[in-house]
């Protein structure tokens, strides 16, 4: 999806089960974090083509756990811009929700086979007795994956590991969506003036420094990523990442005040008990499953 589809839609969304024109502005600036996996932030452009880590990286749910836990308003915006992003097709990547877990499956049982004589599609097993003990059901379609952007293609098979949805991304349901969620956000604006005036007070308030001083940063790295992505000279874009990276550090650290009175959702202990019995269950699983050399599927 296009950002401003994403920054729209955590805006209005926020705005109308919030009425807090705080808390939106957050959810818009979290919207802006999940595709700064699509600039080369850490890793070269030859390994980013080869490990597929737009739409993986920063769209999973372990990434948005994370950030549920520095800001959740943040995390709203951040989990709203991937459930989007999920809508998309093959070509343009779906979304890892399970990402790094799912890069533990190496490869799916089935490939989807198209004889264009009669135009039937089915599934073909790809390996009788694959080396790998855990499978996930089939492969990303080479033929759709072909299509994708010259840095999401795929090189090679892989397995099925994303979720993809109907809608090409910068498209009729993209655009409908941006502009359906601008104006909603104006309507209830208009209709609920307490919002309007709360949000005219933030803005002339120094409440307004640490986000706008997070926004920067982001647009900075974003720059940066970008003339990296272009092979711009290098020390045009680490400039940009530097000078990103400070304005995102002074927010942090202006936000101090905030965090230190900010009453987390979840309680420490159950936090660490979900994390152990989760981690004992999945092991229990996959152990019970490929007892005995056996082969399972996810
Ligand atoms: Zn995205």
């Amino acid at each position: 999806m296009n950002l401003g589809t994403h920054i729209f839609f955590a805006g209005v969304v926020t705005a109308i089960f919030t009425g807090n024109p705080y808390f939106t502005l957050l959810a818009g600036i979290g919207s802006f974090i999940p595709d700064l996996d699509r600039e080369y932030l850490l890793v070269s452009p030859k390994a980013f083509c080869e490990e597929q880590f737009h739409r993986a990286l920063f769209h999973n749910l372990l990434f948005l756990s994370g950030l549920f836990f520095v800001n959740v308003w943040l995390a709203l915006g951040a989990f709203l811009h991937s459930f989007l992003d999920s809508f998309t097709t093959e070509k343009d990547k779906g979304v890892e929700w399970l990402f790094p877990f799912s890069r533990l499956v190496k490869r799916g049982r089935y490939t989807l086979a198209a004889k264009s004589k009669d135009g039937a599609c089915k599934l073909e097993l790809v390996d009788q007795n694959p080396p790998d003990r855990v499978c996930f059901i089939n492969e990303d379609s080479p033929e759709t994956t072909q299509l994708s952007d010259p840095d999401l293609k795929e090189s090679r098979a892989v397995p099925w590991r994303r979720t993809y949805g109907p809608a090409a991304n910068g498209q009729m349901f993209d655009r409908w969506l941006a502009l359906a969620s601008f104006s909603m956000l104006i309507l209830y604006a208009v209709l609920n003036p307490g919002f309007a005036m709360a949000g005219k007070n933030l803005i002339l308030s120094t409440r307004i420094i640490p986000p706008m001083s997070l926004l920067t940063g982001i647009v900075l790295v974003y720059l940066g990523g970008w003339l990296k992505k272009n092979n711009r000279n290098r020390k045009g874009y680490l400039t940009f990442f530097v000078v990103g990276g400070f304005f995102i550090i002074s927010s942090a650290v202006l936000s101090v005040g905030g965090v230190s009175s900010y009453v987390f959702p979840l309680g420490p202990a159950f936090v660490a008990a979900a994390c152990v019995i989760l981690f004992v269950e999945g092991l229990f699983v996959w152990r019970v499953s490929t007892r005995g050399g056996r082969k399972a599927m996810v």
